[in-house]
């Protein structure tokens, strides 16, 4: 039986290696901690999870959903998009409900991007960028992004056969994994840009709510003119701990909701509307647990970022996100430094380099972690270094 080809094509599991060694060490029965994945460890708000109680005793939500969305939904995103950001949107036509926002990102390169075409994304980042487009057969040329330039994707010496072939450009911020935050200027620059080009410029704001030290993060859809070339994603995964739930929204040109609604149309029958109603209590309830958080992650952070700091790594204390992002010491490779942390610490962190060529020489710390373990995983790394 033989696979399409495009299959071959997609990255091996970078990961695979470092978990393989975890296994092997856990199965001598150390106690390995993992400040590995981004998946938050406090459960979901209860109001949230009462709404979604309520809904699925409804015989109405038992049929197929609305395949963009509920109405009520998609006015709800449209609310919060206003209230949160000032931004309108037409909860008809320029909003479109999504099982987690992962599923929408792959399935925008299906509705823009043609064997052969290009979608421009960040040497750093969501892999789900790069991976849609070797599923479509299709390329990714990846933008540098390096700590000089504060991890802002460089979009201004992409070669012109690339340039001339690419239909989207992917950037997020607050980032994953860098923790890094767009300026105003930058989102201009790249709007400014994608018009020129003629490109979709696709936001991933999947952090927008889990900002620290009174940061605000923005909405693309907030600059001049965005709405022309953007479309922004949007999770509930991370503000309010609902990965496993899988919802978020699409919104901005009409156009390139349009058409992901119409590839969606054609894969998909849309999110149970129950989820939806839970969803619509999250984003219209009472938002002290998102507060609770930030607190919570900011207070994790503090302790990770002082214990690596006394250790003597360089790292920025993130503004926004629920990573941190170190340089690996001297001498080290992110995957070396990785291997040293597990095997000696029984610590278990992500290797940058994981994330694309320019991750190389970090490695990714997640907040997600309950705080016992991550305070016995903060001491464990002070014991490695001295
Ligand atoms: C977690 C995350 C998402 C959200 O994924 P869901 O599919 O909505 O759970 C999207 N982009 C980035 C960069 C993320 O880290």
């Amino acid at each position: 039986m033989r696979t399409a080809r495009c299959l071959d094509n997609l990255p091996p599991y970078l990961f695979a290696r470092i978990d393989a060694k975890r296994a092997a060490i856990e199965a001598t029965g150390a106690d390995v901690i993992s400040l590995g994945i981004g998946d938050p460890d406090m459960p979901t708000p209860e109001h949230v999870v009462d709404a979604m109680a309520r809904a699925i005793r409804d015989p109405k939500n038992h049929r197929y959903p609305d395949y963009a969305g509920s109405p009520e939904f998609r006015r709800a995103c449209a609310d919060y998009m206003s209230r949160r950001f000032g931004v309108s949107v037409d909860p008809e036509r320029e909003v479109l409900a999504l099982i987690g926002s992962k599923e929408g990102i792959a399935h925008l390169v299906t509705a823009f991007v043609d064997p052969g075409e290009y979608v421009l994304a960040p040497s750093i980042g969501y892999p789900v960028y790069s991976g849609g487009a070797t599923l479509m057969s299709a390329n990714a040329y990846f933008m540098p992004m390096k700590e000089e330039n504060g991890f802002l994707a460089d979009f201004s010496n992409i070669p012109a056969d690339a340039l001339a072939k690419a239909k989207i450009m992917f950037i997020g911020y607050p980032n994953n994994p860098t923790g890094a935050v767009a300026t105003e200027e930058y989102f201009d620059r790249a709007i400014a840009f994608c018009r020129e080009h003629d490109l979709l410029l696709a936001h991933d704001n999947a952090y927008w709510d889990i900002c620290f030290d009174g940061y605000r993060a923005p909405s693309i859809l907030e600059r001049p003119g965005a709405k022309d070339v953007c479309i922004e994603f949007f999770s509930l995964s991370k503000p309010y701990n609902m990965t496993g739930w899988r919802i978020g929204w699409a919104c901005g040109n009409e156009t390139a909701v349009q058409a992901l609604g119409t590839v969606k149309n054609n894969l998909d029958s849309g999110q149970f509307t129950a989820v939806q109603e839970a969803a619509i209590a999250a984003l219209s309830g009472p938002q002290d647990c998102v507060g609770e958080m930030r607190r919570l992650y900011e207070r994790r952070r503090d302790e990770i970022v002082g214990a690596l700091r006394g250790v003597g790594m360089a790292c920025n204390a993130p503004k926004a996100t629920i990573y941190v992002w170190a340089k690996v010491p001297e001498g080290e490779t992110s995957e070396s430094f990785a291997t040293k942390l597990l095997e000696e610490a029984h610590v278990v962190v992500t290797p940058g380099n994981g994330y694309g060529p320019d991750g190389e020489g970090f490695i990714r710390i997640s907040l997600t972690t309950p705080d016992d373990k991550l305070l016995e995983a903060v001491r464990r790394i002070e014991r490695l270094r001295r």
